[in-house]
């Protein structure tokens, strides 16, 4: 990873004040426009990633179990979301964006999934307005105003792979200038020597990792192609009706102890969010260094 570029701010949200580390004033860590890209990687039971672009489109990237997305989306008065994406339809994932399409005070534009997805949502389009769930592969790209989302996975032949398994989930790939995001669902192993295998490009700044950081993924020889300078982790319920639970992945504390790198985990640190100019970026933790587990 080129590190030349970046420059890493962390700004501690503690009680509502903002606790600077670092020395460059890269302005973002609040709910102003900005100019650049925002990510935020929403405190909710699975995954919910919410992408503002440059352009001020918004993009979502799973929902998350339960409300806790379309709660944190009211909170900012978001109501249009541009692109929503359902990575693959597991319940951890997929009911959140569920909950905003049945809410009339939003207003959700496009829909993408996986094939497991578009066969769960398809029969709700009717009902919001939307003709249909446009299901991504590889090679596809989707503008969202002043950068794209690359889709690297799956192939366009999925093979063997079942419809509801977590290798199949919906990679994407976002950069913006020297900054980049890989999103990886809940892909596994599988998944991600499928990814190194396609030879596309994968070297990113910042690493959603697989499957909530289990031990299925984030596989070393995985690890070293991206080399993020940040890995996040998301929380993990092996239910929806169980709480979270902490995940330990070896390999993911390896490649930090080894790397210089660090590693956020939305169940310890609430929602993160990274901005970035397409030079610099800096990280707001809601909980830091870490705080209760929610
Ligand atoms: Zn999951």
């Amino acid at each position: 990873m080129k590190k030349l570029f970046i420059i890493l701010i962390l700004f501690i949200l503690i009680s509502g004040c903002v606790q600077e580390v670092g020395d460059v004033p890269l302005q973002t860590g609040g709910d102003e426009p900005y100019e650049g890209l925002r990510v935020n990687f929403i405190a909710v039971h699975g995954d919910s990633i919410l992408i503002e672009s440059p352009e001020g489109q918004k993009v979502l990237i799973d929902g998350g179990s339960e409300a806790h997305a379309h709660n944190y989306l009211k909170s900012k008065n978001i109501t249009v979301i541009d692109h929503a994406i359902a990575t693959h339809p597991h319940s951890d994932h997929m009911p959140g964006i569920e909950w905003i399409m049945s809410d009339e005070d939003f207003r959700l534009k496009k829909l993408y999934g996986n094939k497991g997805a578009e066969a769960h949502l398809s029969s709700r389009m009717a009902k919001i307005g939307l003709v249909n769930v446009q299901v991504l592969k590889a090679g596809d790209s989707i503008d969202i105003g002043g950068a794209k989302l690359d889709v690297l996975w799956p192939p366009p032949d999925t093979g063997a792979i079942p419809i509801f398994s977590n290798d199949l989930s919906l990679v994407t790939r976002l950069e913006y200038g020297n900054v980049s995001f890989l999103f990886m669902g809940d892909c596994e192993a599988f998944c991600e020597y499928g990814i190194i295998s396609s030879e596309a490009e994968i070297d990113s700044t910042i690493l959603k990792a697989g499957h909530h950081g289990l031990e299925t993924s984030s596989k070393p020889e995985f690890l070293q192609a991206v080399s993020p300078d940040v890995i996040v982790t998301t929380s993990y319920s092996s239910s929806q009706y169980e709480p979270p639970v902490y995940i330990e992945n070896r390999d993911i504390n390896e490649y930090v102890m080894n790397t210089d790198s660090s590693h956020f985990d939305t169940q310890w640190n609430g929602t993160i969010r990274i901005t970035t100019d397409g030079n610099a970026y800096n990280i707001s933790l809601e909980k830091a260094p870490r705080g209760e587990r929610w």
